[in-house]
């Protein structure tokens, strides 16, 4: 029987090197995201890439929407199989600070980047438990564990997925199921697109920022590590050495 994965935000950056990461592995795929044509144009890169690929499906999903994510895994369970695995990747950023952070703006980044979180792991451990075998993956960010100026409430938003992985690890793994955390550095992706790289990577232990690829190795690592969970894996090239 083949392996199934969903990736919340899998149509671009980390999300996307996440698929084809499961993809090369032998996994079936399902990627939902909110852009329809951006989603299409990513599946058919994917399947172009990965020829023996056994499934790729693509859904319109927002995380923030609970009725439409219980739908969205419901259809990728009928026409894919059982999860097996869900990574959320779905997130956003807006650098501002927080003194002139409106509350649009606060709302939009911990409504997607944490609540999208809370919603996509509940709906995913309810599926899950039923089998009593899954595991999901979260991803956050150091800048959730280090903070960082101008980014108050995108870190506020990343510190909570901390809790949440901690506490639901806690909560389902007798029943078998598996959380984890992602904790990426700067990675070359559109959310980092206008950062000056150079100034960046001087900061960096390794000396250069992550790929997406880099990111997408971890997440493969943990959901396919039967004995590891409630863990945070930080993945920055050693940049949370920098004080
Ligand atoms: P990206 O290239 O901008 O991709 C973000 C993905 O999230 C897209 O597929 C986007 O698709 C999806 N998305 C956004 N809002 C959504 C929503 N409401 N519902 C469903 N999908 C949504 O960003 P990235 O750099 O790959 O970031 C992926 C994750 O890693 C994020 O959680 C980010 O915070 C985290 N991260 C990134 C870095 C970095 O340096 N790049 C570092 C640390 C952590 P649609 O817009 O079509 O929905």
């Amino acid at each position: 029987m083949t392996l199934v994965a969903a990736v919340f935000g899998g149509s671009q950056g980390i999300g996307r090197a996440v698929a084809s990461r499961f993809i090369r592995s032998g996994f079936s795929v399902a990627i939902l995201s909110r852009n329809n044509s951006k989603r299409e144009e990513a599946i058919t890169e994917l399947e172009k890439e990965n020829a023996y690929s056994v499934g790729i499906k693509g859904s319109q999903c927002d995380v923030t929407d609970e009725k439409i994510v219980q739908e969205s895994l419901k259809l990728v369970e009928e026409t894919l199989g059982p999860l097996r695995v869900v990574v959320n990747c779905a997130g956003i950023n807006l650098d501002r600070l927080l003194v002139q952070t409106v509350p649009e703006d606060i709302n939009s980044i911990i409504n997607v980047n944490l609540i999208g979180s809370i919603i996509t792991s509940k709906i995913a451990a309810r599926l899950m438990l039923k089998r009593k075998c899954g595991n999901i993956v979260n991803i956050g960010s150091i800048v959730g564990m280090k903070g960082n100026r101008g980014q108050a409430v995108y870190a506020a938003s990343k510190a909570g997925l901390v809790g949440l992985t901690k506490s639901l690890a806690q909560e389902i793994g007798s029943r078998g199921v598996r959380v984890n955390l992602v904790v990426p550095g700067i990675i070359q992706t559109g959310m980092t697109e206008n950062m000056d790289i150079e100034q960046v990577k001087n900061q960096v232990p390794l000396s250069r920022i992550g790929a997406p690829e880099d990111v997408a190795e971890g997440v493969f690592f943990l959901a396919t590590s039967p004995f590891i969970t409630g863990e945070v894996l930080i993945i920055d090239g050693g940049l949370h050495l920098n004080r």
